[in-house]
């Protein structure tokens, strides 16, 4: 099927006489009539359901989905994008191992990978993801174990050059994570430049009405475990808690998201409400009719921003001044998404004036849904990095992120208009 078909028709395929709206299976177990059945099922020997910890029909219903839309062979729906963001790491890495990860990912990635992840024994290396492959190369240790980018950078709106990342992670034998949020599967599907892993953070476009906190581990299904071996013994060697089961032996291509489940959400248990899921589910069946209205909005007016004499800079990967524009071009041919950042000329209580102004566009601790909203990352997402932290991460310290809506791009425009005059 055809993007648009699996998001209107994906996930749920009804029998006869089931419910057409997939339902919201909101149960914490499930009966069965013997016990070896349930016994099978805790051994994954078989596949269904038990607890809700582990699966849910509801959650599983639009994981396919995502997993669909992306062309991976499986995923997991977290109760937020940072839990998709940990686990996603978590999975393959332990004490004493290491990754590497781009500077100018999202504020919240950013703290979890240097601060938290090290409280673990996990070190990170942040690059800058224009330096030469020399210097990127030069991060890598015999203990790396995967090598993480956005996309589309948040806040900064920079372009992944996810094949070149993809080709520097497999020659050094780890796995490409790509956080592919403000892209959404619509735009770029990272799986078709080389990813293994997808993350998102389904609170932004695939909700896209700001309505709950979620998050997904989509699984490629493309990636050589056993050729690594050494690497990665978690997904090669046996799982005690498993009867000593191999992952990469029992499960294949589904091994990494299979063994995410099996010890992590056992484990850790980041699980969505399957009310969660299933309003998730209602944002995914017009999410292909939203980031194109995001897209064609956001172009008018960054293209409105540039010229107007009071702005001092916007990035918006879809002006041909911007630096990310050919990438752009390479990865997203038919628009990025609906967020831009821009500066103004003045101070930076220009800037608060100036946001403090505005009628329709509100200033909120959201990005990427219907609705206009805006944000001053320095005294608001970001507050907690330093003056040279936020200068490494991209963020310049009058930077506005702008995330345009699908109202009509006129009316945007003026609100826009009126606060700068
Ligand atoms: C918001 C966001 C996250 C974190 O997701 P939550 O759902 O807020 O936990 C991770 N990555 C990106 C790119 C984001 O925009």
């Amino acid at each position: 099927m055809k993007k648009a078909t699996q998001c209107v028709q994906g996930g749920w395929t009804p029998k006869n006489g089931e419910p057409r709206v997939l339902p919201i299976y909101q149960s914490t177990t499930f009966k069965y009539d013997d016990s070896d059945k349930m016994a099978r099922l805790f051994d994954l020997k078989d596949e269904g359901y038990f607890y809700t910890r582990l699966a849910n029909p509801t959650n599983d219903s639009v994981a396919r989905k995502i997993a669909d839309l992306e062309g991976g062979v499986g995923a997991v729906l977290t109760s937020s994008g940072q839990a998709a963001s940990f686990y996603s790491v978590f999975n393959i890495c332990e004490a004493g191992d290491h990754l590497i990860c781009s500077q100018t990912v999202y504020g919240g990635t950013f703290n979890l990978f240097g601060v938290t992840l090290k409280k673990l024994g996990i070190d990170c290396t942040f690059v800058n993801q224009d330096a030469s492959d020399e210097e990127i190369e030069a991060a890598f240790r015999p203990n790396t174990k995967c090598f993480f980018g956005e996309t589309l950078s948040n806040p900064g709106v920079q372009v992944f050059d996810i094949e070149r990342f993809a080709r520097i992670a497999h020659q050094h034998g780890v796995p490409l994570i790509v956080d592919n949020t403000f892209a959404t599967p619509i735009n770029c599907r990272p799986f078709e430049w080389g990813a293994d892993i997808v993350v998102h953070s389904t609170t932004k476009y695939m909700d896209g009405h700001a309505l709950t906190v979620g998050g997904v581990v989509v699984d490629g299904g493309t990636f050589d475990w056993a050729a690594h071996a050494d690497k990665f013994p978690g997904l090669t060697l046996p799982d005690e808690s498993y009867h000593g089961l191999v992952y990469a032996e029992k499960f294949g291509r589904a091994a990494y998201i299979t063994k995410l489940v099996a010890q992590l959400m056992r484990d850790l248990g980041s699980i969505p409400s399957p009310m969660n899921a299933f309003l998730l589910n209602i944002g995914l069946e017009t999410l292909h009719l939203r980031m194109p209205q995001h897209c064609k909005n956001a172009q008018a007016v960054a293209e409105f921003l540039e010229q107007h004499p009071q702005v001092a800079w916007v990035h918006y990967p879809g002006l041909k001044s911007d630096a990310s524009y050919q990438l752009a071009q390479k990865y997203l041919p038919q628009g990025t998404c609906g967020v831009m950042s821009f500066g103004l000329k003045g101070t930076r209580e220009d800037a608060v004036a100036f946001m403090d102004r505005l009628k329709m566009i509100a200033i909120v601790t959201h990005v990427a849904d219907a609705r206009s909203c805006i944000l001053h990352p320095a005294s608001h997402t970001h507050r907690q990095l330093t003056d040279e932290q936020l200068q490494a991460a991209g963020i310049a310290s009058d930077l506005m992120r702008l995330s345009v809506g699908i109202e009509d791009k006129d009316d945007i425009i003026e609100d826009l208009r009126q606060a700068l005059e």
